[in-house]
């Protein structure tokens, strides 16, 4: 597993870790009593939402779900640790190497976790396509089948009834290793390559596919991974209260549980240590007074349902003030630390491939509207071809067609031996396309570098991945905003990194859908440039949709025109021009315009 942040960030980020569970359980340890075990909840608690955080925050699907995986864990583990005379007496019908096994909580631990994870691929497998509120949805009938097993299942579970006499072995020292176990892996996950693949899906997830990250993939050894951490918080619940039922894993913990992370946050781990904190401090202080006060003046009476209201109203307030939460969308050591990273030396970014991509007779049916009509194009690595039409002539949906982003009503598209149509669309950036898209794609909250980097770790097998980022960086002129979150720059400095994120996949076309778009004349210059010398000097073969005619008859080696879903000309800039259908398609324009210099 590659990490891709910068190791100061990690080592402060493991070190405020250590030091924060060492602290806690120091003084759960020394106060004791009702302070210990309030402690022991937080750290159990803490352990579940970074978990839940691990899914949930790096692939935006809130998850109802999570307390399937608690619950198991916690039940798997109890079956083993169990003393056997209590199995005798309580679950006689429990299988025989079942009733015989005696294990201590760690190793009983870590088969729950195991036997979890098991269920989880599951439980992946079966909601691997879904997303958004689609899978918050599957995460909610999990919870609910989850529910249905345990409290049905009565010879293992002993059903709605309390399984008890579990060994109370996690004390506060064991809660804090559980814990900082839960905080570190969910931290190198958000920085592993896995990670920031998962973010780059929540945040757009076509972009991602275009530079080849399978979504579903990451989203499922997230799944898996948070699965097993989840585990281990059931395991460590389960042999600090002793005694338990099917309930504990319900809606009324996932609602707590939840209402941490969305307070604290969850893209982050900082967001759950917050969360976690506040709501607790909230819940103790609302117990207390749903018990009914005596101010001195006047008495307040017993109100049931204080925590559950109160925490209700923090939740609003959180949404409505902090939607990403007190923690926001970076860690505190992302804020205070800046970012260094090694210097590597940039790597030119020369294509293998060298066989054209091949349309033909390309339709595609919106209704009744034929957006692209019989259409045929080859576009050749080399050389750069030039895409115009009116505004809704087809432009766009040819190059979704030949990029893979939307499957054509019929037609053909083949690259060499290549089926083109039978390859998933996160499979095309290996097959040496790249592209950008006409209404800006990119990963907003991942800084310029981390956007071009998820692209670099994901084409290519992710080899000399820095060196491709410096490159890519260079290329486009990108260094002084390497550090800089994608979303905020300008358009112009926007569709700049797009371009280098395609670029760092090393391609051998580049699609480009009006690329000059939002750009000043300056800017456009600029890119033209650059867009010569991505041509002339690496190779790459580019397939331009632009308005600007200028730059497209400064810069094409052929034109192709769409004017209402079909192909009405292709050829030299000069045969285009003098082509009477295309001059009566643009009414003239194009004759008009052709005149800036080439
Ligand atoms: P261009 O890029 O040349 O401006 P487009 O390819 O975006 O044109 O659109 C071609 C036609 O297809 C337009 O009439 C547009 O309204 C229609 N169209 C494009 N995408 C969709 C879609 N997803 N659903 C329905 N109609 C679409
Ligand atoms: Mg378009």
């Amino acid at each position: 597993m590659e990490l891709t942040s910068s190791r100061t960030h990690l080592v402060a980020a493991l070190l405020a870790a250590l030091a924060f569970v060492v602290v806690l359980a120091l003084v759960g340890d020394l106060v004791g009593t009702s302070v210990e075990r309030t402690i022991i909840v937080f750290l159990v608690s803490l352990t579940a939402i970074s978990a839940m955080g691990l899914y949930s925050g790096n692939s935006g699907i809130l998850s109802f779900g999570h307390l399937s995986f608690m619950g198991v864990g916690a039940y798997v583990s109890a079956l083993l640790t169990l003393p056997t005379h209590i199995k005798e007496a309580t679950l006689p019908a429990l299988p025989g190497w079942l009733a015989s096994t005696g294990l201590g909580l760690w190793p009983a631990t870590l088969v729950a976790v195991l036997v979890t994870m098991a269920v989880a691929v599951v439980v992946g497998l079966a909601i691997w396509r879904l997303e958004g509120s689609a899978a918050t949805i599957a995460t909610l009938a999990l919870l609910i089948i989850t529910h249905g097993i345990l409290i049905g299942w009565r010879d293992v579970t002993r059903g709605a009834q309390t399984f008890f006499g579990v060994p109370r072995d996690t004390t506060i020292w064991v809660a804090a290793i559980g814990c900082f176990v839960a905080l570190i892996i969910s931290r190198l996950y958000r920085d592993s390559a896995w990670g920031l693949r998962l973010r780059a899906g929540r945040e757009n997830a076509t972009a991602a596919a275009s530079v080849g990250i399978s979504v579903p993939r990451e989203r499922f050894i997230a799944l898996v991974l948070s699965a097993g951490l989840m585990a281990l918080s059931g395991a460590l619940i389960a042999h600090f209260l002793g005694a338990f039922s099917p309930k504990k894993f319900y809606f009324t913990d996932t609602f707590f549980l939840l209402a941490m992370l969305i307070v604290g946050g969850m893209t982050t781990v900082s967001g759950p240590v917050l969360g976690a904190a506040v709501v607790t401090l909230i819940t103790e202080i609302l117990r207390r007074l749903e018990g009914g006060l005596d101010l001195g003046f006047m008495e307040v009476p017993q109100v049931f349902g204080t925590t559950q209201i109160g925490i209700g109203v923090l939740i609003l307030l959180a949404l409505m003030h902090r939607k990403d939460g007190l923690a926001g969308m970076k860690e505190w050591e992302e804020w205070l630390i800046p970012t260094r990273r090694a210097a590597v030396n940039p790597k030119p970014l020369s294509p293998a491939e060298s066989a054209p991509v091949i349309a033909e007779n390309v339709t595609r049916r919106f209704g009744g509207l034929l957006a692209t009509n019989k259409v045929s194009l080859t576009v050749r690595p080399g050389e750069i071809l030039g895409l115009i039409g009116p505004n809704g002539s087809g432009k766009t949906t040819l190059l979704n067609q030949i990029s893979g982003v939307l499957p054509p009503s019929s037609g053909k598209i083949s690259r060499g031996e290549q089926d083109l149509l039978k390859l998933p669309s996160h499979k095309f950036a290996d097959a040496g396309i790249a592209r950008t898209f006409q209404n800006i794609r990119l990963f907003p909250t991942l800084t310029v570098y981390q956007n071009i980097q998820v692209a670099a770790l994901s084409s290519k097998g992710g080899r000399d991945a820095a060196a491709r980022v410096a490159g890519a960086l260079q290329w486009l002129g990108l260094e002084a905003v390497a550090e800089t979150d994608a979303g905020t720059l300008s358009y112009g400095d926007q569709r700049r990194v797009e371009i280098a994120r395609a670029l760092v996949c090393q391609p051998s076309l580049i699609f480009l859908d009006e690329p000059a778009a939002g750009m000043n004349r300056e800017e456009t210059d600029a890119l033209m440039d650059i867009l010569r010398r991505i041509n002339t000097d690496l190779g790459i073969g580019i397939l331009l949709v632009d308005h600007d005619l200028a730059l497209i008859n400064a810069l094409c080696h052929r034109i192709a025109v769409l004017n209402e879903g079909r192909m009405i000309a292709e050829g030299t800039p000069e045969e285009v021009r003098s082509d009477p259908a295309v001059i009566e398609a643009y009414l003239g324009t194009f004759t008009k315009q052709s005149t800036v210099p080439t």
